[in-house]
């Protein structure tokens, strides 16, 4: 058999992330996309900008909000109120750290990212995106990531107005105004339809990009934080719809992208049009605790360090955030202990 060829693995990514924003514990404890998911409650944090662009900013990084220093909704810099976005705040995010360690990710629409970043693999901007109708406007790196048609017309929020990178709280209410004056003409479910039908754009842009050199995976979906703008989530029974249309996406996006081990996490709840501090951390996959759902916790800054224990690297120098043992499988902690431990009785502490 020497003279056999052996066949290269597909090489199968080492995580997914499904980000849902909005997406709320107790609706996905409720409603889960599969029984193999364990649903667990993770702590967005205690802020007063409570707001999506800071808390993706500390899930990404691991790094609290008064550190980071990204508060604003939109993820843009507002100078006069010292707010920065998250290109200027100038930490180290998930998948820079990973890079430098080699490992290649495959991102789309994650909020903040406009405009892309280089990095290893690829990169579609996720909101705001600025003068979206102009051809001119970039939102990938590297320039060959394709888009499905009508990609750029259904982005989730855009500022067509303005190449100008501030926003004020002004341009922030007209976008819900526009928002909401779209969708009141429209049925509960012809409005989450719609909103699903955008967010399946993302689903088919990864789908068009995803190669076999990937080790993680990350696309956001964001039709539930859009449906609380717009008061759609006012009955239980929309709410249980929108969630379990929601499931179906996130089922596609895993049949789509076949990895080890699949998380869903969200910046923040909600209860309506609030924002809440339950966020949600779902997650399956061989290296993932089995059995615990809803019984676990943890906070948003933990997602960074949980990414890289996973891909066994070191924490960065800078972070809050701690590795979130209890969401793995038994039998990794006790390797991590008995790597400790050797560690430390080679150094004659123990
Ligand atoms: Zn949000």
């Amino acid at each position: 058999m020497d003279n056999v060829k052996p066949i290269k693995p597909i090489k199968v990514p080492k995580l997914l992330i499904i980000g849902v924003d909005g997406g709320d514990y107790q609706s996905f404890l409720e409603n889960k996309p599969s029984p193999e998911f364990n649903c667990n409650l993770m702590y967005s944090f205690k802020h007063p900008y409570m707001v999506t662009g800071a808390a993706w900013s500390s899930l990404y990084s691991g790094i609290l909000p008064q550190n980071h220093k990204v508060t604003h909704t939109w993820g843009v810099s507002v100078p006069a109120e010292g707010r920065k976005n998250l290109i200027e705040s100038g930490i180290t995010t998930f998948w820079q750290h990973l890079n430098r360690h080699g490992k290649t990710v495959e991102l789309v629409n994650l909020p903040l990212t406009y405009p892309p970043q280089a990095l290893n693999r690829f990169m579609i901007s996720g909101f705001p995106v600025f003068d979206h109708l102009d051809p001119a406007t970039k939102i990938t790196y590297p320039d060959t990531v394709r888009l499905p048609d009508e990609y750029m017309k259904y982005l989730d929020v855009v500022f067509s107005e303005t190449k100008n990178l501030e926003v004020t709280n002004e341009s922030a209410i007209a976008w819900i105004k526009i928002l909401v004056e779209e969708y009141q003409s429209k049925s509960t479910e012809q409005c989450i339809e719609l909103l699903l039908k955008y967010a399946r754009l993302k689903l088919d842009a990864l789908k068009l990009n995803h190669s076999n050199d990937a080790d993680l995976v990350m696309v956001c979906y964001m039709a539930i934080d859009r449906a609380c703008h717009v008061g759609l989530l006012n009955s239980p029974a929309s709410v249980t719809y929108l969630y379990k249309e929601m499931n179906k996406l996130i089922m596609d996006t895993i049949k789509a992208v076949p990895a080890d081990n699949v998380w869903v996490v969200s910046d923040h709840g909600s209860a309506g049009i609030e924002h809440r501090i339950s966020s949600v951390f779902l997650h399956t996959g061989k290296d993932m605790r089995k059995d615990c759902d809803g019984k676990l916790t943890l906070d948003i800054i933990d997602i960074a360090p949980a990414i890289y224990y996973l891909f066994d690297l070191p924490l960065p120098v800078l972070i809050d955030g701690l590795v979130p043992y209890q969401v793995f499988e038994k039998s990794r902690v006790e390797v991590d202990q008995l790597k400790l431990k050797t560690a430390l009785s080679s150094l004659g502490y123990i």
